[in-house]
């Protein structure tokens, strides 16, 4: 029997960031000095070149509907985005939609029916398991925690528990929320099995911009995934455009066709002028390359701080978060860090994975100085 819609939503929790986010706000409005290390998003303004480019569309009236897809000069400069990555997408292969969630959410409705299999890698961002639920699929999960979050060591496990059953598996290399770059052997590795069992992979390429001296392998250009891959992408993090709603994925055209219309009938298209700026930041590489060596700078000084209060963490090389070990009730840690210490991380559990709190360090030298100093000094380190 299928299951109903009310059903498959009720089996989704509320995103655990967001709440915590909503949890330091209410202290803050309650005249509180919060920390907050809990947001996922990067601590810069957009450039102002996107913003002017923004401005000055909606001034020459691109403010009606677009062509669902998203308009085509967009589409382009995002397909040669793509083929500068290696990855060969016609404009028809490609739907821009508000925000890389979206994206996410339309693929994972196409592909995913009642009952079907799909397989994650914890720590997983908090929406996948909420999308996986809300198309009515079943999960099926492998730890990375005893690897230091990274996917080589784990394949083994990943060959037990994906088979012939798996519908789809979903990759987000860099890794919110561990900010691990998974290595070509292991996206090899994850290749092998895919095509095995004829498996579709959602690539999550969201943080592929920032990172700290390594350059993730696209999965889709591996030999066997150009047909299997959707690969998604947007704007809010690598052009600091959170706010702005602007994503897209690009995959094979009988499965963009299907998403294509839920797009058309959900969203229509992305927003116009927002489009259009969207379109100035992918001609821009100066703001990406400040914002990362940032990034690289604090993560560094985390790292560094942490590893003076004698904590080890798995040192991230891409996006801007890490997992740092907490006790085993990381909720209960989560809780008395924003009560007592004013800080704001992300439990574990959230993504999967107990026993860690996920730090955010998109958030100034100082800031983090701060937050770490009360962490130790509440005895949370
Ligand atoms: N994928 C991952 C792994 C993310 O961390 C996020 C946002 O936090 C998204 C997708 C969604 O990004 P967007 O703001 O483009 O919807």
């Amino acid at each position: 029997m299928t299951m109903e819609f009310t059903d498959r939503v009720s089996r989704v929790e509320p995103s655990a960031t967001l709440a915590i986010s909503a949890l330091a706000t209410e202290l803050e409005a309650e005249g509180a000095d919060v920390v907050d290390l809990s947001v996922g998003e990067p601590d810069f303004p957009t450039p102002e070149n996107i913003v002017e480019a923004g401005q000055d569309a909606m001034d020459a009236g691109h403010t009606g509907y677009t062509t669902s897809a998203g308009i085509l000069e967009l589409r382009e400069a995002i397909a040669d985005k793509l083929a500068d990555d290696g990855l060969d997408h016609s404009t028809d292969e490609i739907i821009v939609t508000p925000g890389a969630k979206q994206a996410l959410y339309e693929i994972v409705q196409a592909l995913v029916e009642d009952g079907d299999e799909v397989a994650l890698l914890d720590p997983a961002w908090v929406s996948y398991e909420a999308m996986v639920k809300m198309a009515g699929g079943d999960l099926t999960r492998v730890d990375l925690s005893e690897t230091d979050f990274q996917l080589e060591p784990a394949l083994d496990d990943l060959a037990d528990a994906v088979s012939d059953e798996t519908e789809l598996l979903i990759v987000n290399s860099p890794s919110n929320p561990t900010g691990a770059v998974y290595s070509d052997d292991a996206l090899e590795g994850v290749r092998d099995l895919a095509v095995e069992h004829d498996i579709t992979v959602i690539s999550d390429e969201i943080y592929k911009e920032i990172t700290y001296g390594v350059e993730p392998t696209s999965l889709g250009t591996l030999e066997g995934m150009a047909d299997r891959t959707v690969t998604v992408n947007g704007f809010s993090k690598a052009y600091s455009m959170t706010g702005w709603r602007l994503g897209y994925f690009a995959g094979p055209e009988d499965l963009i066709d299907q998403a294509g219309k839920l797009h058309s009938h959900s969203v229509s298209s992305a927003v116009n002028f927002v489009q259009h700026a969207g379109l100035e930041a992918l001609e821009t590489e100066t703001a990406v390359t400040e914002m990362v060596d940032a990034f690289e700078e604090r993560r560094d000084l985390v790292v560094d701080l942490l590893a003076d209060h004698g904590v080890d963490v798995a040192v991230p090389e891409g996006a801007f978060y890490m997992m740092l070990p907490v006790d085993d009730d990381d909720q209960a840690w989560c809780e008395g860090a924003i009560e007592d210490a004013h800080v704001a991380t992300v439990p574990g559990s959230a993504f999967g994975t107990p026993g860690y709190a996920r730090i955010s360090y998109a958030a100034s030298e100082e800031r983090l100085e701060e937050g770490i100093e009360r962490l130790a000094e509440e005895g949370y380190l």
